[in-house]
């Protein structure tokens, strides 16, 4: 995120001693005269204007007001002597900056009510016009305080869920065990090869043009390119060329100054070209098979053209026995196990608990 400055606008901050809200640029209290205490934060206003000033701007830009270190007086951040007790800034406490206080406030907000004599003021003022109470909310109990009703969390009982849990853990681990036993449980039988069989094929690859879609820095340089649009790629946290801006609603930071800067957290949309492009490939395109039920495997024989060559070559084979208890088929690993079998010959087979074949032994 790139955060953008839109401007400076000025906060408020209310008197603890005489509940008046002042500028927030203003080091003492309109009502009663006192200084504004390090304590004190800042509030944003309710309603905030960007600032034209070109002095007051430089002002909001120089930095967090210090406290003087002798008199806790507020004195703007160039200052180098409290401007109400002298004393040397130095050791002077800066005020907190770079708290979000809100979005930023553009449009006009709702009157505000008067708490003591009910008048309607506009909401910028500080005080009331009709009967000069201060305005800041919640000061004469005319706001009432949010309830907080925050929900008790019942505590149910959880332990028979837990209990049921672990009953199940339990039964789903008998089930396993009781599978895997049953599955390495293997027992003996004599077969006798009833048929076998083989198959070979050989794929013939040619080059075809395939159709791929790609962004433009990254089509082949042998490919022919077709028609291109422009489009969303991704999403850049730094302002790049060839993007679109997008910014999120502008929100308030405390500056520690009385004044609030507006920024705006941005991200820039990367647009790029997007390409049909043709390139050519390797393709399976036609498939040679031989096969047979006797007799010793061969692979089939191909020709290929100028622009075909051999690609995947695969073998399978199987071998079907017959027993006292039904047929079961066995698959050698290769020709040369799959020559062990002819038919009529005669086998222990080891069987497994779901009757598959585990292993095969010649019968003594
Ligand atoms: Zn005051
Ligand atoms: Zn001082
Ligand atoms: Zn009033």
């Amino acid at each position: 995120m790139t955060k953008k400055s839109v401007g400076y606008v000025n906060m408020l901050w209310t008197c603890p001693r005489c509940t008046t809200r002042n500028p927030g640029p203003q080091k003492y209290c309109n009502g009663c005269g006192a200084p504004q205490p390090p304590d004190v934060a800042f509030e944003q206003a309710p309603e905030e204007k960007l600032l034209t000033d070109a002095e007051e701007i430089a002002r909001a830009k120089a930095g967090p007001d210090l406290h003087c270190p002798y008199c806790n007086g507020r004195n703007p951040a160039t200052a180098k002597f409290c401007g109400a007790c002298g004393g040397g800034l130095a050791g002077g406490k800066a005020r907190e900056a770079g708290k979000v206080v809100g979005a930023f406030r553009s449009s006009p907000a709702a009157p505000v009510v008067c708490a003591r004599c009910g008048t309607s003021n506009p909401a910028a003022s500080l005080k009331c016009a009709q009967c000069g109470a201060s305005l800041a909310p919640g000061v004469t109990g005319g706001v009432p305080a949010a309830a907080s009703a925050t929900p008790t969390a019942t505590r149910s009982a959880r332990r028979v869920p837990v209990i049921l849990l672990i009953v199940l853990a339990a039964l789903c681990g008998l089930a396993v065990l009781a599978i895997v036993l049953f599955a390495s449980r293997t027992t003996e039988t004599i077969g006798v090869v009833d048929s076998v069989d083989w198959e070979r094929s050989v794929a013939i690859e040619g080059l075809q043009a395939v159709e791929h879609e790609g962004w433009q820095d990254e089509i082949p340089s042998d490919a022919s390119v077709g028609s291109c649009r422009e489009e969303y790629r991704y999403t850049s946290q730094q302002p790049v060329a060839n993007s679109v801006e997008v910014c999120g609603t502008p929100y308030t930071v405390d500056t520690g100054s009385g004044y609030g800067e507006v920024v705006q957290d941005c991200a820039y949309e990367v647009y790029d070209y997007q390409c049909s492009y043709t390139v050519e490939e390797w393709a399976v395109i036609d498939t040679i098979v031989s096969s047979g039920t006797y007799g010793s495997p061969a692979w089939p024989s191909i020709s290929l053209a100028s622009n075909e060559r051999q690609g995947d070559a695969r073998e399978s084979y199987s071998v079907v026995f017959v027993t006292d208890d039904g047929r079961y088929t066995y698959t050698p690993e290769s020709a040369a196990e799959f020559s062990y079998f002819p038919i009529g010959s005669q086998w222990v087979l080891e069987l497994s608990g779901f009757g598959s074949i585990t292993g095969v032994e010649p019968a003594p």
